[in-house]
């Protein structure tokens, strides 16, 4: 029996106790969502980091209108479409030079299992059968059972702790301490159980509390993997598509990972998909008259053709408007105003990748359960702000489409939502 008046729907990372009226939102336009009782709320985390160009983006919207018309969807097997081969290729040309082959999937998580599955399949199918992943500490990497075994562990996935597997964990390379990660690295690389893949989160790890590092640990990282032949693992699903400043953030260290994961922007946020590209080598590890070697991997929907019209109409947003001049004015805002936070009693580790600020609230309950997030939350809910605090951790991520007015809106309420809870207790 549903609780009275209750609604059957069971909604993700909530805490249906604790959170008494969920706001429904009717329309989305631009940075903002409208909700049923007319309010407006602006969009300060693109939707949980998808929405790039902004809410119903009309060419995209388009795309998906013209799509559905033709085709909805085709078995992927042994079957395929023009929006699926055309998006491939494009996502060849765009992605670092080495990516050749694209497996589509519909979220970041699939597309992080395939990946791992890509990893394993290329050694057994080479003779060398390699099973060890190493991961960064704090990693995410979605929340099915593999992906929760090679990111964090904690109170998200203590319940399901037995289920998971054993991956060797190198320090995350906080600012001073990035030698230290690196020699970790260096040395879980040469052991004597040689490691299959390195999977990483390239420049800022997201969920993990929006941490940042630079890309010369990141190259260096992917060099010591190809001194060893790790494959190197990118999973891009968050910073892609120019949150991180550039398209992609390995751009920025100028590596070409030997498996890729993207997911999230892909569409431009309209519709799930997302992508694990991979080198040459790993597809043809796996290409045989041998059966045993088909890449045993699908999901009902892969490759949708409506996801990948929406995908295209994405990719020609990227090249026809002018959407790296937008990133880079996203990030000249934030530096107009990260310093006014940075000068703030109780604001610590003030930070920016691209078009993502964060900023770490000092405090002896440091963690997500922390009750400083529930607090934060409906503080910026009640402003009419959509900011999803990570425990003490507040970040933006917006998108795209924000307006100098729109951010300062965001940075006023940061700084008296941190006036109010540190005053308060
Ligand atoms: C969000 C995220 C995922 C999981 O993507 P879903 O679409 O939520 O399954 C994986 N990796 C990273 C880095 C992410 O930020």
């Amino acid at each position: 029996m549903i609780r009275d008046g209750a609604s059957p729907v069971w909604h993700p990372f909530t805490q249906h106790a604790l959170v008494p009226r969920i706001p429904k939102i009717e329309r989305g336009e631009g940075a903002w969502l409208v909700a049923d009782d007319g309010s407006r709320i602006l969009d300060a985390i693109s939707s949980w980091w998808v929405i790039t160009h902004g809410h119903c983006y009309p060419p995209i919207q388009a795309a998906i209108r013209r799509q559905t018309e033709r085709l909805d969807q085709v078995i992927f097997a042994g079957y395929t479409h023009e929006p699926g081969e055309t998006l491939a290729r494009q996502l060849v040309g765009i992605t670092p030079d080495g990516l050749d082959y694209v497996f589509y999937s519909d979220s970041g998580s699939t597309a992080v299992e395939v990946a791992l599955k890509m990893a394993l399949g290329y050694w057994l199918h080479t003779g060398r059968a390699r099973t060890r992943l190493l991961v960064l500490q704090h990693g995410y990497h979605g929340d099915t059972i593999g992906t929760m075994s090679v990111g964090a562990r904690g109170v998200f996935n203590q319940a399901y702790e037995p289920l998971l597997f054993d991956v060797g964990t190198i320090p995350f390379p906080a600012a001073g301490a990035e030698q230290q990660s690196l020699d970790a690295l260096e040395a879980a690389c040469r052991g004597p159980d040689a490691p299959a893949a390195f999977i990483v989160e390239p420049l800022v790890l997201g969920a993990g509390g929006m941490l940042m590092y630079g890309p010369d640990t990141l190259r260096e990282m992917h060099r010591i993997c190809r001194a060893h032949d790790v494959l190197f693992i990118a999973d891009e699903v968050m910073t892609g598509w120019g949150r991180t400043g550039t398209l992609f953030a390995c751009e920025q260290a100028g590596i070409v990972p030997d498996i890729a994961c993207y997911s999230k922007g892909l569409t431009g946020g309209a519709l799930p998909l997302a992508v694990t590209m991979c080198a040459a080598r790993i597809f043809d590890a796996h290409y045989s008259q041998d059966r045993r070697k088909t890449f045993f991997h699908s999901s009902s929907y892969t490759g949708n053709p409506v996801a990948c019209a929406a995908a295209l109409a994405n990719l020609r947003v990227w090249e026809t408007e002018p959407v790296g001049t937008r990133i880079a004015t996203v990030a000249a805002m934030h530096e107009r105003r990260l310093g006014g936070l940075a000068a703030l009693d109780g604001v610590e580790n003030v930070r920016r990748t691209g078009t993502i600020a964060a900023l770490d609230l000092r405090t002896d309950a440091a963690g997500y359960l922390s009750d400083l997030g529930p607090r934060m939350l409906a503080f910026f809910q009640a402003r009419g702000l959509l900011l999803r605090p990570l425990g003490n951790t507040v970040y933006i991520l917006p998108p795209y489409c924000i307006t100098d007015a729109e951010m300062d809106m965001l940075y006023d309420a940061i700084a008296d939502c941190v006036n109010a809870v540190l005053t308060q207790r």
